[in-house]
């Protein structure tokens, strides 16, 4: 039988790609985002529960959880995909872009596996899929604080998966290229804006397809329990 699967950031991107795939292979879900209304227009159906979350806020995050729980049983999968990307450079950029940077995609992925960690420890069971980004291990211009945010998603990881991997607990990292969906969409430095579209552009206009990310996040979790794909790059093939 299919256990509950929960995805953070399910509204857009990544998140509504991983939604759909695995609601076409009817895992239970538990979509969790802050615009609810866009996980709506999902139109899945099926073991569905849509809950309200904001990742900084982590007992919204647990109440939503443990709701779902009641219904679909423990949490065997938690995706921490919810992410933002505001570039700039530091000598101008406002803090306040910092911080929400470091809360949602540092503090929200952490206050998520603090949630579930406990009952996949104690049943020896669960997984846990962190969404980092090919800037969790290499720089880019205009991309400080991201990356500092994902070079920390990278090392939170790899620290937890060694912590839990006695007790049979997987903690995987995906590390996805650029891709077409609305991580672009807050940017506020309209000239980081341009240059990050000219490097796509020097590159062909790479696009990676979301459902390449879900597709691979699916093949790395239905790996038996004893198989951890710790770690996958992906990226479209003409990106440097
Ligand atoms: P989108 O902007 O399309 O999706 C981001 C999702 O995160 C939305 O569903 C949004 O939902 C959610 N989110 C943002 N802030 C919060 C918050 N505080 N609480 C809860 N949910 C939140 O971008 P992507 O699909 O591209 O991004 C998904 C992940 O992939 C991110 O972690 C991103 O850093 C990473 N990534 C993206 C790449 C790209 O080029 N697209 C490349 C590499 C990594 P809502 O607003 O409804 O709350």
């Amino acid at each position: 039988m299919k256990k509950l699967i929960v995805i953070t950031g399910a509204s857009s991107g990544f998140g509504a790609a991983m939604a759909r795939l695995f609601n076409e292979n009817d895992y239970p879900l538990l979509l969790l985002g802050r615009r609810t209304e866009k996980i709506e227009e999902l139109h899945l159906t099926g073991n569905v529960m849509i809950k309200h979350a904001d990742v900084t806020d982590q007992s919204e995050l647990s109440e939503a959880i443990k709701s779902a729980e009641k219904v679909f049983g423990p949490t065997d999968l938690l995706i921490n995909n919810a992410g933002i990307m505001l570039l700039g450079n530091v000598w101008k950029q406002s803090s306040k872009e910092w911080q929400t940077m470091l809360d949602t995609n540092v503090m929200g992925v952490l206050n998520g596996m603090q949630i579930v960690l406990p009952e996949m420890k104690a049943s020896h069971h669960g997984t846990i899929i962190n969404i980092s980004s090919i800037a969790g291990f290499k720089a880019f211009q205009n991309h400080a604080a991201y990356v500092a945010s994902k070079y920390g998603v990278h090392g939170l990881s790899e620290t937890i998966r060694q912590e839990v991997a006695g007790e049979n607990v997987r903690v995987m990292l995906v590390a996805p290229g650029a891709a077409e969906t609305e991580l672009l969409t807050h940017v506020t430095d309209h000239d980081a804006l341009d240059e990050y579209e000219q490097w796509k552009q020097s590159m062909g206009g790479i696009t990676l397809d979301p459902k390449h990310v879900a597709e691979t996040v699916k093949f790395m979790y239905e790996m038996p329990q004893e198989v951890n794909i710790r770690e996958v790059d992906i990226a479209a093939t003409l990106q440097d």
